[in-house]
């Protein structure tokens, strides 16, 4: 169930596009995890996403989670070799003094590097493509879905994410405190929603709702369904 490894998050964007995210897994000169680029502008998901919230969002908050698993992993080079979803998945085998912060920014710098790509500008619902059929099965309707999502987004108390997951071969919705990640619960993501403060409070502050609401407009289904093919894989 490996879905990105360190190397491959560090080449998520740019030319290498998502065929050589899920392909080559050469050794890179560093080990370090990078902040990838985004694929599109940053004013590309107006008028659902700022362009500031999405400029604060990748380059200061991605960036710390990103520099804080560096420096977590600094004294561990056996750990900075593994995949990234490896290590998230078997957190009792990261040592204790650093299972924290590597729990919470390395989950934080995969959450936020799937985050980035299952969003582009001019998502919808009419581009579902092959996930369409099991979330209907699933949810009875892509409206059910989003109501469920929703909730859960909703009822999420404090700062996490609300998920779309595969799980044992069936899809589900969750949400995860924090920077959790759904593979630390041997769940694949196929979509989630940020619904940290930090992801929409610029500009529609307390209405966490509403930004959920918008947030469907740009959801990008081509990367659902990566995902999904990995999942089925
Ligand atoms: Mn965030």
């Amino acid at each position: 169930m490996s879905i990105l490894n360190r190397r491959e998050i560090m080449t998520l964007a740019g030319a290498a596009g998502v065929t050589a995210m899920f392909g080559a897994t050469a050794r890179s000169a560093s080990a370090a995890a990078t902040l990838p680029d985004l694929l599109y502008a940053k004013d590309a998901l107006e008028p659902y996403i700022d362009a500031k919230t999405m400029e604060i969002h990748h380059d200061r908050h991605h960036q710390g989670y990103v520099n804080n698993l560096n420096n977590a992993l600094a004294d561990h080079p056996q750990l900075q070799e593994m995949p990234l979803d490896k290590l998230l998945a078997d957190l009792d085998a990261v040592p204790e003094s650093i299972r924290t912060a590597v729990r919470n920014n390395g989950g934080g710098h995969l959450n936020h590097s799937l985050f980035w790509r299952m969003m582009a500008p001019g998502g919808g619902e009419k581009d579902r493509g092959a996930i369409g059929a099991a979330i209907d099965s699933t949810f009875g309707s892509q409206e059910n879905f989003q109501q469920t999502l929703g909730a859960a987004a909703g009822g999420q108390f404090g700062s996490g994410w609300a998920w779309l997951v595969a799980s044992k071969g069936k899809l589900e919705v969750i949400s995860t405190a924090n920077q959790d990640s759904p593979v630390s619960l041997g769940k694949m993501p196929l979509l989630g929603v940020d619904v940290w403060e930090h992801a929409y409070y610029l500009k529609y502050q307390n209405k966490r709702a509403d930004y959920v609401t918008a947030w469907w407009n740009v959801v990008n289904w081509d990367f659902v369904n990566q995902l999904f093919s990995q999942a089925k894989g």
